[in-house]
């Protein structure tokens, strides 16, 4: 028996169409994982593997929590589930008020999903019905901008701009995109970049080609996660801001990786000091160990849908999920949330980020890496292509640091990096180390 294998048929393997995964290469070379603990993967071949990247950006307190596993104990022990529509349980309003704590004034309106991608399709919902909720029906057009990543539904694949997530799936909702912020006299810059404000400023365009009675929102991710780790230029934010304020249209700030800590705050829109209208998240809301998201509204917004919303018995917005709050979900959310305050979580990711941004800077002059860039605790490495095989290094570097140990994500032309909260300055140490031997050995063609 092959113990790569965890005691799978290769018949196993092959039947789950795994997501986002090059299946055909996977099941020639699994990696598989069978126990967490803390800042670390136990692989099915025993070894004890660094996670690099918080599982997938959303298990920043560490894993296997045991207040965390105790909590949803109780709740399923307690109350499995309750439906979310006309009845309730106490724990989703007792989640929702804490939520508005870490959500910049104003936001306290709080609607529950299960995922990123709900997330994104439930604002983008919201920010259309409530134009026409104010007689404004014609502001449906959505933008977004390129490499911006808002999950896999249409919704999602509309306003996002990679293309690879994108292409396959023929028409989808009515979107334009602003450009991405990767200037080239921003490389290798230290934290958020000086150079790119004046990029918010097609904005005005796209109002003037689509005129502002027909636009809804903008949705950003304050810091752009999947497609590489970009943190905005300076001002580009306040100014995106200033020009939906000046033409009535909704800015939603897509924080599924951002909120609760990856910025070393409670939220991007808190470390850039900008106020969207509409607030998505996911991820690190349930350390991973339940899927949920949370999607915080401006109070007017909410108050617009109560206003305009008929008798009382009828519904104001006929969206929502069977899962929608779900009481287990609402558990490990409240004892994530209190793990994180408890243990001064963010404080500890935003001292970490330093001590990521001094050693993953010393990177710079290594072969193949054309840029690096850091935001709180995540940095993305661009990866110079080889002719002919656009995106064959990234993955190759992710492969080398899973044989020696760490667990990295690659994507697109970047290898991207997010450890956990908790970790030491010398895990951090270990991981760039092993990061630079890989590139090394990759250069090298080895
Ligand atoms: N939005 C952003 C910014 C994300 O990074 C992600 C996932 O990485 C999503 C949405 C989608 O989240 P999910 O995979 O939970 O649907």
């Amino acid at each position: 028996m092959n113990d790569k294998l965890a005691g799978l048929s290769q018949a196993q393997l092959d039947t789950h169409w795994m997501p986002y995964t090059g299946n055909r290469q996977f099941k020639r070379d699994p990696r598989i994982i069978t126990a967490a603990k803390g800042c670390y993967y136990t692989s099915a071949d025993g070894r004890q593997i660094f996670d690099g990247l918080s599982g997938l950006w959303n298990c920043g307190a560490g894993h296997n929590r045991r207040e965390i596993a105790e909590a949803i104990k109780q709740q399923l022990i307690t109350l499995d589930y309750a439906p979310a529509f006309q009845f309730a349980h106490p724990k989703s309003f007792e989640l929702a008020e804490r939520i508005t704590h870490f959500m910049p004034a104003g936001l306290n309106r709080i609607f529950f999903t299960n995922s990123g991608s709900e997330s994104t399709e439930t604002s983008l919902k919201i920010a259309r019905a409530y134009w026409r909720k104010r007689g404004l029906p014609g502001k449906t057009k959505l933008i977004g901008r390129i490499n911006g990543y808002h999950g896999v539904n249409f919704g999602g694949i509309s306003v996002g701009g990679i293309g690879a997530n994108r292409s396959l799936f023929g028409p989808a909702l009515d979107a334009d995109h602003l450009s991405h912020t990767l200037l080239p006299e921003n490389r290798f810059c230290q934290g958020q970049p000086q150079q790119g404000a004046h990029l918010a400023n097609e904005l005005l365009e796209l109002i003037a080609l689509h005129d502002p009675n027909n636009i809804a929102a903008v949705i950003v991710e304050p810091m752009a996660g999947s497609a590489g780790v970009l943190p905005p230029p300076e001002g580009y934010l306040q100014r995106l801001r200033e020009i939906c304020d000046q033409h009535q249209i909704l800015l939603i700030f897509d924080e599924v990786i951002t909120a609760f800590g990856r910025m070393g705050t409670a939220s991007g829109a808190e470390l850039f000091g900008v106020v969207p209208d509409i607030l998505n998240t996911a991820k690190q809301l349930t350390n991973g160990n339940i899927p949920m998201g949370a999607v915080a509204v401006r109070q007017g917004i909410y108050d617009t849908f109560m206003e305009q919303g008929g008798p009382d018995y009828q519904l104001e917005l006929a969206h929502g999920y069977t899962y929608s709050a779900h009481p287990v979900a609402c558990a490990a959310a409240l004892a994530t949330i209190s793990i994180l305050e408890q243990e001064n979580l963010f404080q500890r990711a935003s001292e970490l980020a330093y001590v990521l941004e001094e050693t993953i800077h010393q990177l710079r002059g290594l072969a193949l890496i054309s840029d690096i860039r850091n935001c709180g605790l995540a940095a993305g490495l661009t990866i110079e292509s080889a002719p002919g095989e656009p995106l064959l290094r990234p993955f190759r570097i992710a492969m080398k640091m899973w044989n020696k140990g760490f667990y990295i994500r690659y994507g697109g032309d970047t290898v991207q990096l997010g450890m956990p909260f908790i970790s030491t300055s010398e895990e951090i140490d270990g991981l760039v180390n092993a990061l630079a031997e890989s590139i090394l050995e990759v250069a090298n063609g080895q």
